[in-house]
């Protein structure tokens, strides 16, 4: 990437941001690894669920990629995180789903999909829903229950990334409401 584009691009996904009481929660639940673990704990007000991440992107497109999610309609989608894992991969400590609920999948598929048509997305990735807790992490060793923690996501987030000397941070950029399902008559 030549120094001009990459003063102009921003580093992008989109995800369903936590209620704060799963915020709160779930960051207390890191707080008491981390001791363990080491590493760094994502910011209560950081922790997401990622569906697509984009990467760069040059910011003269970002109109065009809020007009992709602004065209979709996407339902409200059931979550719950009731399982606290490691990736040796990428040290990382999170929270998951013991199940994935199938709407969460065809969420992130459809919004997938709209983002590959318009040329957002080279291709389809498959999610593993989680909330990233800590970075960087060494094995924390047996990890304690997580008391679930269900919600309904009611909204779509477009969300920037930013390296800090502190860690990363992420920052909602732009916000589309999710909407119910239709009443089954
Ligand atoms: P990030 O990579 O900017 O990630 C933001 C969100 O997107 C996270 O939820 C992350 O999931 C997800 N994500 C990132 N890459 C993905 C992929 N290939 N497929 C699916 N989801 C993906 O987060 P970060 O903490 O800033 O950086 C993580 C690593 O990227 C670090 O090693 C950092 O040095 C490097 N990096 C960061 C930046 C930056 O500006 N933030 C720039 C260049 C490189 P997870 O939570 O599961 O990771």
């Amino acid at each position: 990437m030549n120094p001009e584009t990459e003063a102009s691009a921003a580093r992008l996904f989109f995800a369903l941001w936590l209620p704060p009481e799963v915020a709160r929660t779930l960051h207390t639940q890191s707080g008491g690894i981390v001791g363990r673990s080491g590493g760094k704990m994502i910011r209560e007000e950081s922790l997401h669920v990622t569906l697509a991440f984009l990467g760069e992107i040059a910011e003269q497109r970002l109109p065009a990629l809020q007009a992709v999610a602004a065209g979709l309609t996407l339902p409200r989608v059931p979550i719950r995180l009731d399982r606290l894992g490691y990736w040796r991969h990428n040290h990382i400590v999170w929270a998951g789903c013991s199940e994935i609920a199938p709407e969460l999948t065809a969420l992130a598929g459809e919004l997938q999909r709209a983002l590959v048509q318009a040329g957002f997305l080279d291709t389809e990735r498959a999610v593993t829903p989680h909330v990233t807790l800590l970075r960087k992490a060494a094995h924390p060793g047996e990890l304690p229950a997580l008391p679930a923690q269900a919600w309904t996501a009611e909204e779509l987030v477009l969300a920037r990334s930013w390296r800090t000397d502190r860690g990363s941070t992420y920052e909602p950029m732009t916000r589309w409401p999710l909407v119910p399902a239709a009443p089954v008559v």
